[in-house]
């Protein structure tokens, strides 16, 4: 295993623009900290305004001739990544958990998770269709083909800092598109430890470029703004989600938002008992609950709703807590101080308004920024967590009687990423799949994430889907060709 100091070391401080690593404009640096900790891993380069310009001008200088290049090698560079990946997993795992807080296991888990987007579209590098037909008059032809839409921003979040990643990375890659990518500020690390690996399995000077910086409204606006960029990739909140599509459709960017969720979970008293708490935990316990698709509000029929909450929370309650390094530890401290201050906030409304704690409820004392895996009953309609994200370890539990009602609490959310569902009647099971307002359903499984699958969500939870085979139209323009025989 390597040590602490070792994988934090091997990871490059700087920007990475143009194929070359370099420091800041000015020379500044910010600090990445350990939540299970507090205390700083590390500096690293804190891009300027001007760096992201030299960025974007570097993408867009390699735009041309990397599209030009063939998709087999396009798709062998990915291909090759995914095997470093895969053979590096310890390394890049402990680098996770250090600047992530999620335990080694999970990290473990969400490498192979993201090489595995890799994999799979160097697969579909070589699988860009097009089209050839007779128009309708009989006389005329259209042929269709796909290309690049050309160079990229990319935006991804904290909680899967490695995924979020490949999963844009990519599909830009195998469609022939340059990009920049602007990490999370709080999980930088590991995206300067992929890039790395990209330079190394032979990815052209300037096809990817990697801006750290602590300014992302200032360094990114610009670049959305500029014009040469013709597509923004964004993976996280709703509220920033909204603020950029609004910056895009100044030079009509195209966009792909994947956004936040609250998904119900529903189960039914015909469910396998011991299958939905199985699903439940997964569902609720991924990442420590900091996960746009973590379940945020169960909805048990009635007969069976007592009994399920108190095997939940005797299941919460034997959840191992600790720094995600330790052996055995499942549920790792949260980001930071202010998602503690949220969850606390969110889980002390509900108790106000009535709910009952059955396990939890506080959070632990420092250092690190850890709370309690927790578990409320007979949460009222009005509690504030039954509208907002929780993105922790929090699963509130209410009653319901009717399908139809089951139908209309779960869809009573301005979000629709995804929902989960727990029958053993196949005919309900069809029936409500249909009719909850999600991009993703979960129909007996407690997680839907497969890089294989289309990814993303309905109403406010986005725009577009990552993965599966339309993965990479996201980074593909349709051009019609009027032939006249
Ligand atoms: P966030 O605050 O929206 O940040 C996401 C990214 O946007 C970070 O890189 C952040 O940089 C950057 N950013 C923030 N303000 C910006 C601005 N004005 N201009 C340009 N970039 C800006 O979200 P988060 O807290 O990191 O992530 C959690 C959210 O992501 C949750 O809502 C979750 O549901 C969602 N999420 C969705 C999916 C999905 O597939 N639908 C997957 C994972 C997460 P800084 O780090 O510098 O703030």
């Amino acid at each position: 295993m390597p040590s602490e100091t070792s994988v934090v070391e091997g990871v490059g401080k700087v920007l990475f623009i143009g194929g070359r690593w370099v420091p800041a404009d000015g020379g500044k640096t910010f600090a990445v900290h350990d939540p299970a900790t507090g205390e700083a891993l590390c500096q690293i380069a804190d891009a300027s305004p001007a760096d992201g310009v030299a960025a974007l001008d570097a993408a867009v200088a390699a735009q041309d001739s990397w599209a030009s290049h063939p998709p087999r090698e396009r798709g062998e560079i990915l291909r090759r990544a995914y095997q470093e990946l895969t053979s590096r997993v310890d390394e890049l795992a402990l680098l996770m958990t250090l600047e992530m807080g999620k335990p080694l296991a999970e990290a473990r888990g969400e490498i192979a998770y993201a090489a595995e987007f890799f994999r799979w579209f160097a697969e579909e590098a070589v699988r860009i269709d097009g089209g050839y037909a007779t128009a309708p008059n009989g006389t005329g032809r259209f042929l269709v083909a796909k290309q690049p839409v050309g160079p990229s921003l990319l935006i991804t979040p904290w909680n899967f800092p490695m995924a979020m990643g490949t999963r844009k990375i990519g599909p830009a890659i195998a469609a022939g598109c340059t990009s920049v990518i602007k990490p999370a500020s709080q999980t930088p690390l590991c995206m300067l430890a992929l890039a790395r690996i990209l330079a190394d399995a032979g990815l052209p000077d300037g096809v990817l470029n990697v801006l750290t910086t602590t300014d992302s409204g200032g360094v990114m606006e610009p670049l959305i703004r500029d014009g040469r960029a013709r597509k923004l990739s964004f993976t996280g909140s709703t509220a920033v989600g909204r603020k950029l599509l609004e910056q895009c459709s100044e030079k009509v960017l195209r966009t792909s938002m994947e956004l936040g969720g609250n998904a119900p979970f529903l189960v039914f008293a015909d469910a396998d008992l011991d299958a939905a708490l199985d699903g439940a935990m997964l569902a609720k316990m991924r990442n420590i609950g900091e996960a746009c698709t973590a379940a945020n509000r169960f909805y048990v029929q009635r007969d069976v709703a007592e009994e399920f909450a108190r095997r939940m929370a005797e299941r919460m309650a034997e959840q191992p807590i600790g720094r995600g390094t330790e052996e055995g530890v499942v549920v790792g401290p949260l980001i930071d101080e202010a998602a503690v201050e949220k969850v606390t906030g969110l889980v002390d409304d509900a108790a106000e308004r009535g709910a009952t704690v059955l396990t939890g409820g506080s959070a632990v004392d420092g250092p690190g920024h850890f709370y309690r895996p927790t578990v409320l009953a007979d949460v009222p309609p009005d509690a504030r967590m039954g509208q907002e994200e929780i993105f922790g370890p929090v699963a509130p539990i209410s009653v319901f009687d009717t399908e139809d009602e089951a139908v209309r609490v779960a869809n009573d959310t301005e979000y629709g990423l995804v929902s989960y569902l727990y029958t053993s009647d196949v005919k309900r099971a069809l029936r409500v799949a249909e009719r909850l307002e999600a991009g993703m359903v979960g129909l007996n499984q407690g997680i839907v994430s497969n890089p294989a699958a289309p990814f993303g969500g309905v109403k406010q939870s986005g725009l577009g889907r990552e993965g599966g085979t339309v993965g990479i139209d996201e980074f593909l323009e349709t051009k019609y060709i009027a032939v006249a025989l």
